[in-house]
């Protein structure tokens, strides 16, 4: 099938043939029909097949020239990057149609978006809390809407978002159509939808958290975060296909002192960081730097983990392993995508093995795990949140990172402790008394 094979209008089909797309994904050829159809949609496909095309496609084709003002349209997402990008696809596929249309988020001033509200709008796409914002002054009229499309539903759903996401539905018509798409979705939140819609179709390419086949996944276990620094280095010094890095960490604090270390061990490279404490301009500024190659790697949370479309990212490495085994599908999923290859690459210690055999069991299938290779230096050095909560005095704690000389500067000779085995089963065990448990 073809996209003249789909019930598209000239204009769209002449945007399409600007882009060199032939042929429609799976997601875009089965979605099509079912959103003109008119019912409600969850839509379930791989990261980087195409989603945000498999609503906009229908969208657009049903869209009818308008001079009023309110929006018909309301496409919500969970990160502010995400609506760049959306608006972005739809300006790619508007070349040839007049409609109007804006994306809206917090942390940059709310008076342009208020303008771009005022002066009209087909389409909006917006986070949920700066669409309340704007909901709130009483220039953003929500009465027109006649589809709303939740992407990343699943995230949308989640608890931190949940509250938002069910006010905006409190005030948008009741009868409208629903569309929703992700890559994962989970069976509760499935149930919720479920409640939430009445009776919308699914249509599901790969069954929920199916990684994309192309991207080749690996992992080293790695006991601790400076062995890790010490394999994250090593990878970036001796292997020059990592030419595009996003490197994935849990928390904002440890995306400042990985960014730290690295930049202490490896000159010349150019790295950046996204976290939810970065100003939205540094933000766009890191994504655009590393999309035109001036960065070499990105160390980010998960707050870019979902959707986003940067092409030719060659390696995903996972710093430590995602609580939530679908966090994991999204963060792999930055690379790999459309017609490109990717590699992910995820360093594992000990207590993050449950995280693995979680994930490993969504996707019913194993990583494949890789020896460490002998030139990496396997720290004993653990920092203040991987010591164990016993409060393990025999630990060496990591320094702090003023004074860092690195991880592996030389300590006094009796504070040395050799690594001759798994770590977690040489650690001294304590009562919670505080003596120690004799090894038997
Ligand atoms: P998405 O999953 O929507 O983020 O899309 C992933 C990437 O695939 C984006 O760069 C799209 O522009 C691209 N893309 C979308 N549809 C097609 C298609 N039919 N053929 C080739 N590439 C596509």
């Amino acid at each position: 099938m073809t996209f003249e094979d789909l019930n598209l209008n000239t204009p769209l089909l002449n945007a399409i043939a600007d882009l060199g797309y032939i042929y429609p994904t799976p997601i875009q050829a089965e979605a099509f029909s079912m959103v003109m159809s008119g019912k409600d949609v969850i839509g379930v496909a791989q990261t980087g097949t195409g989603k945000t095309f498999a609503y906009l496609l229908p969208i657009l084709r049903q869209l009818s020239f308008s001079t009023q003002k309110n929006p018909r349209v309301l496409i919500i997402v969970p990160t502010r990057e995400l609506v760049v990008q959306v608006v972005k696809e739809i300006e790619k596929l508007t070349q040839y149609i007049n409609v109007r249309f804006a994306g809206v988020y917090g942390g940059t001033n709310i008076n342009t978006q208020k303008q771009l509200v005022y002066d009209g709008l087909d389409i909006l796409v917006a986070t949920p809390g700066r669409l309340m914002d704007l909901y709130m002054t009483g220039i953003l009229r929500l009465n027109s809407i006649q589809k709303l499309v939740i992407d990343e539903v699943d995230e949308m759903l989640k608890l931190g978002f949940r509250p938002q996401v069910e006010s905006v539905m409190e005030i948008l018509p009741p009868k409208r159509q629903n569309l929703m798409f992700s890559a994962t979705l989970t069976e509760d939140v499935e149930a919720l939808i479920m409640s939430f819609f009445y009776d919308p179709q699914k249509i599901e390419i790969a069954p929920h958290g199916t990684p994309i086949e192309k991207i080749i996944q690996k992992a080293y276990h790695a006991p601790n975060f400076f062995t890790k620094v010490n394999l994250l280095c090593h990878l970036l010094e001796t292997d020059p296909e990592l030419e595009k890095v996003l490197v994935f960490v849990a928390t904002k604090k440890l995306a400042d002192r990985l960014e730290e270390e690295l930049t202490k061990k490896i000159a010349g490279d150019l790295i950046g960081v996204i976290h939810s404490n970065k100003s939205q301009n540094q933000r766009f500024n890191v994504i655009d730097n590393f999309k035109e190659g001036t960065l070499r790697v990105i160390i980010a949370t998960d707050i870019i983990a979902r959707g986003l479309d940067i092409t030719d990212v060659s390696h995903v490495i996972n710093f430590d392993m995602p609580a939530e085994p679908g966090d994991y599908i999204h963060r792999i999923g930055r690379t790999g995508r459309a017609e490109k290859d990717g590699e992910a690459i995820t360093f594992i210690n000990d207590a993050e093995i449950e995280y693995q055999m979680a994930i490993e069991q969504m996707m019913h299938k194993a990583i494949p795990i890789v020896s460490l290779p002998e030139e990496i230096e396997i720290s004993n050095i653990y920092t203040d949140e991987e010591r164990p909560a016993l409060g393990d005095k025999n630990y060496l704690k990591a320094p702090s990172l003023k004074n860092s000389k690195g991880a592996f500067h030389k300590k006094k000779e009796k504070n040395v402790r050799t690594n001759s085995g798994s770590p977690a089963r040489k650690r001294p065990q304590y009562k919670k008394s505080g003596k120690k448990i004799k090894r038997k």
